[in-house]
């Protein structure tokens, strides 16, 4: 999420929990493991709500990834199954941020110490906030960064996360500041109860498509294998051209190109559709395209 600050970034990261579904017996008990490890067990208190962490941009490597002398789990396992928001993204330590990119990929870290070695799960759901420049107010009408022009203000701060970061980053949104006429507009026509009933029956369909492919019980999209990729998504004929002709000039990589033929498939199961269609393909794609331009430009 790229916006100025009071436009609401943290509120909407901490909201995420309240759409997701609950956590599953077997989620639960290793959620629970984790915290009993971390030494967070100890008021006792278990819910089925998905895990929410926000540690500040100045904690540790160990902090975040875990270790120390007791090689404890750090904040990406502590949010195993929930929701990790880094807000500040570019205010963190470079080393620090380099450290997700494994367990990204694989939803588990190792912990080396000298007497200790331990594997720790880490599948998150990363959601990240910044400011749109240094001074924060890049995009303010009429605001003049201290480092001019103010586009130079901005390249130079989304500079700080690495490509390879920002390739793993599926989706971004722009979260313009809030003005007096939109406190003025009515409520959305849904609330949070509503979405939660749209993302559970997206997760059903994804469940019992990889259930049926032999994969464990609550497999995501975000989970499928490359190799099946090309079977659980395979998009129509136009889609196809779409998708062709937009890796070209985006010039993903192939890690790109796999990341938003899943963002896709998802698109299409909150649409309830087998299909994969133009339609999620170019959703799918408008969300990376920001991504690329800035990594391109760094
Ligand atoms: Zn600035």
């Amino acid at each position: 999420m790229n916006g100025p600050p009071g436009a609401g970034k943290s509120m909407l990261a901490s909201r995420l929990p309240s759409i997701l579904p609950p956590l599953d017996p077997r989620e639960l008990l290793e959620v629970s493991m984790v915290l009993s490890v971390a030494g967070h067990l100890a008021d006792g208190e278990l819910t089925d709500r998905r895990p929410f962490r926000a540690p500040h941009h100045s904690a540790s490597m160990a902090a975040l990834v875990g270790g120390g002398l007791q090689a404890k789990p750090g904040e990406i396992s502590l949010a195993h199954h929930g929701v990790l928001f880094l807000d500040e993204l570019p205010e963190f330590q470079a080393q620090a941020l380099d450290a997700l990119r494994q367990p990204m990929e694989t939803g588990e870290v190792l912990i080396s110490r000298a007497n200790h070695r331990a594997v720790y799960p880490a599948k998150f759901q990363l959601v990240a906030a910044m400011n749109p420049c240094r001074c924060g107010k890049a995009t303010e009408p009429g605001y003049a960064c201290r480092t001019r022009p103010n586009e130079r203000c901005m390249a130079g701060y989304q500079a700080k996360i690495s490509g390879p970061m920002l390739d793993r980053i599926d989706i971004t949104i722009e979260v313009p500041a809030l003005t007096a006429a939109d406190l003025i507009l009515p409520a959305a026509p849904e609330g949070s109860a509503e979405v939660a009933g749209r993302v559970a029956a997206a997760r059903a369909r994804q469940s019992a498509r990889y259930a049926a492919l032999g994969l464990p019980g609550g497999t995501t999209n975000a989970r499928c294998p490359a190799a099946l990729l090309d079977d659980v998504a395979r998009p129509d004929a136009s889609g196809l051209a779409l998708l062709r002709s937009a890796a070209d000039a985006m010039r993903l990589t192939a890690r790109g190109y796999h990341r938003v033929l899943k963002v896709a498939r998802t698109l299409a199961d909150l649409d309830g559709e087998e299909q994969l269609g133009r339609i999620h393909l170019a959703e799918a794609l408008s969300y990376r395209s920001r991504i690329d331009q800035a990594a391109q430009a760094a």
